[in-house]
């Protein structure tokens, strides 16, 4: 699943079509593409998950759920897009296997960005604070909570409780004020060495813990599970990440 920093590469690889006018519309989604055709496009922008395209009067919402891809100025073989935008001049925009949507609203309306961890408009102190209000939340799924951390994945869940030597399976009630902290600080942190090395096609070399076998800290296997509400793979070491329980 493109985690939030991946879609802020596609932010940067799209930029050129900002100001480019759509031409023509294709793809299999039902919504209204006729309406598309003529706007221009004044911004892109992503909170989380979530990749916007502005134009003068409403935006799309696309987001990427587990399996999506995108194609900017070619297309993939043998795929239908869910969404084909032509622009005058050439270029187009191909998004496959996703969810798009018309937003109606002006987008800052809509979305609080200081709840998107690869923001500017980033708040430790606010996801701090809505984190206490969840104080039965096992950890690995608060950090998958979009409300709190938009834009962090299974990835970015893994590889930061792992650096932050944090089990799973505590509960955000029983961290200490720092450990939990820390966890905010390291969110942020991660998701932009991601981005850096995801650039770079360095990330999986990067990972400490996701998909792996051995801990590199004990040198002991990982376990390796679905664990907490959402169900998502965990790889965690019993040694060295402390479980926080009451
Ligand atoms: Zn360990």
């Amino acid at each position: 699943m493109p985690e939030g920093p991946s879609i802020v590469i596609l932010k940067e690889e799209a930029r050129g079509l900002v100001g480019r006018r759509i031409v023509a519309v294709e793809g299999n989604t039902r919504i209204d593409k006729e309406r598309l055709v003529g706007q221009r496009i004044v911004a892109l922008r992503s909170w989380g998950k979530h990749f916007l395209i502005e134009m003068p009067d409403f935006s799309l919402r696309i987001h990427f759920l587990m399996f999506g891809t995108y194609r900017i100025d070619e297309r993939k073989e043998d795929a239908t897009p869910r969404l084909g935008l032509r622009f005058r001049g050439g270029g187009e925009l191909n998004v496959y296997t996703c969810s798009v949507r018309f937003v109606d609203a002006p987008l800052d309306q809509v979305y609080d960005w200081s709840g998107d961890v690869m923001s500017d408009l980033w708040d430790a102190a606010g996801a701090r604070r809505k984190l206490r209000a969840l104080p039965d939340a096992w950890v690995c799924d608060a950090l998958l909570d979009q409300d709190v951390f938009a834009g962090v994945g299974n990835i970015i869940k893994n590889e930061v409780l792992f650096r932050i030597r944090l089990h799973p399976l505590s509960r955000v009630g029983a961290l200490p004020a720092r450990k939990l902290a820390q966890m905010v600080d390291e969110a942020r942190r991660y998701s932009f060495e991601f981005l850096a090395w995801k650039k770079a096609f360095v990330l999986r070399k990067h990972w400490l813990a996701h998909t792996k076998r051995t801990c590199p800290r004990c040198h002991i296997p990982f376990v390796k599970a679905h664990l907490g509400r959402t169900e998502r793979r965990s790889f965690f070491c019993e040694r060295c990440q402390r479980l926080y329980d009451r």
